[in-house]
């Protein structure tokens, strides 16, 4: 809408809006820029007391030119709760989860394939592939499907059962394979310009981040525009973390909030932490990950794309990383669930056991505004929670 250019994230390069995307010839990701100026004439913090409770209330510094082409399940506005009880344990007074559980197909991906897939159909897409290691692959489905796309999927043998059955009912083609993500990744790249397919994989195409970015706005209208001092965030490709983080450089410029940014805290999985390591090695770049291992599937990501992008902004913030081992993140689930009523999945639950080294290390004060992301559901994962007792 008041797009007005795509620009590279590493070399600079401009690209021309309301074309087609995947990398820059770089081979790295391309972000969305917008005349602010105008986006604010209209998107004003007190219009949005009275608008609709999906992210298409920010609608101005999304990309989509013409209504007709949204793609919307409900996505979007998702509660910031406030967890009293987990944070008595802890010794926190101000401790919010921000339950991305609550969205269409039950976790955060929805909100960035509700925008990809929405500019892909402006953009006269019409088959769409995905590699995924899980919810983006249910996202996908449920979006192609209500914009009547197909949709291609390709995923390791070890996905999460829900993701797989969810992606067959929703009528998508879904291919199994036994290997990783970047396997799974690799095919799309080889077969998309024969089949036609349009590779909406994290940060190969600009919007799915667009869609991410809109976490930041929540969470700023959410705690009235003062911007919580930590946010802890289970990373995989790292759409959410470069996303909010590029919401709040754009608030920034809108004038709806200073120059204070929250310490931005990236949880990984002890089998699979490419970005923890790199960021405590002083690397701008992940470290390479041969075995990735891990039942958190959304971080069984060896090798992201936006790397670089997330180790800049961890420092910049004055962040941290933390690698949690499977068994912590688990139990952390049934911690997290038993206090706050959340059955959040395994990579929300990563979050704990991160936030917990942090307190042993004071890196976080007791009054301190921090937000735990739940990017998911459990529901999606039964599987990892072992055998029922009947
Ligand atoms: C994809 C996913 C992640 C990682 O998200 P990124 O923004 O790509 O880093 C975390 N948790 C869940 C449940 C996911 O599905
Ligand atoms: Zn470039």
């Amino acid at each position: 809408m008041n797009v007005t250019h795509l620009h590279c994230s590493a070399c600079g390069k401009h690209y021309e809006a309301r074309r087609l995307h995947n990398l820059c010839e770089c081979g790295k990701p391309l972000l969305t820029a917008y005349d602010l100026e105008a986006a604010s004439q209209t998107l004003t913090k007190d219009s949005l007391k009275s608008r609709e409770k999906t992210l298409w209330r920010y609608r101005e510094v999304l990309p989509l030119d013409d209504d007709r082409n949204r793609i919307c399940l409900g996505e979007g506005m998702t509660p910031l709760l406030k967890a009293e009880r987990l944070g008595a344990q802890l010794g926190l007074t101000n401790l919010y989860i921000k339950d991305e559980s609550l969205n269409p197909t039950a976790s955060f991906k929805a909100r960035g394939m509700a925008v990809a897939i929405s500019m892909a159909k402006e953009l006269g897409v019409e088959k769409l592939a995905v590699p995924s290691a899980g919810n983006a692959a249910g996202a996908l489905a449920a979006y192609a499907a209500k914009a009547g796309l197909p949709a291609f999927i390709f995923m390791p043998q070890d996905t999460p059962l829900a993701n797989i059955i969810e992606c067959q009912q929703m009528g998508a083609h879904v291919t199994l394979i036994d290997g990783l993500i970047t396997d799974c990744g690799k095919i799309v790249a080889e077969r998309k310009t024969a089949e036609g397919w349009f590779d909406v994989s994290t940060l190969k195409e600009p919007y799915r981040l667009e869609g991410k970015k809109t976490m930041g706005y929540e969470l700023a209208e959410q705690f009235d525009w003062q911007l919580p001092e930590v946010i802890l965030y289970p990373t995989g490709g790292g759409t959410g973390l470069i996303g909010m983080w590029k919401a709040f450089d754009e608030m920034e410029k809108m004038g709806w909030i200073d120059g204070k940014r929250p310490r931005m805290i990236s949880v990984q999985a002890e089998g699979c932490a490419p970005i923890v390591k790199a960021f405590a090695a002083g690397a701008n770049t992940g470290v390479d990950i041969p075995d990735a291992h891990t039942v958190a599937s959304g971080l069984r990501v060896p090798k992201a794309v936006g790397d670089f992008i997330m180790l800049d902004i961890l420092r910049q913030s004055g962040g941290n990383g933390f690698a949690i081992p499977d068994a912590e993140l688990l139990a952390a689930v049934k911690e997290i669930a038993a206090a706050e009523g959340i059955f959040v999945a395994p990579e929300g639950g990563a979050c704990l056991p991160a936030l917990q080294q942090m307190i042993a290390n004071n890196e976080v004060d007791q009054d301190e505004r921090v937000v735990i992301f739940n990017t998911g559901s459990g529901l999606k994962y039964l599987e990892c929670f072992g055998e029922v007792a009947r």
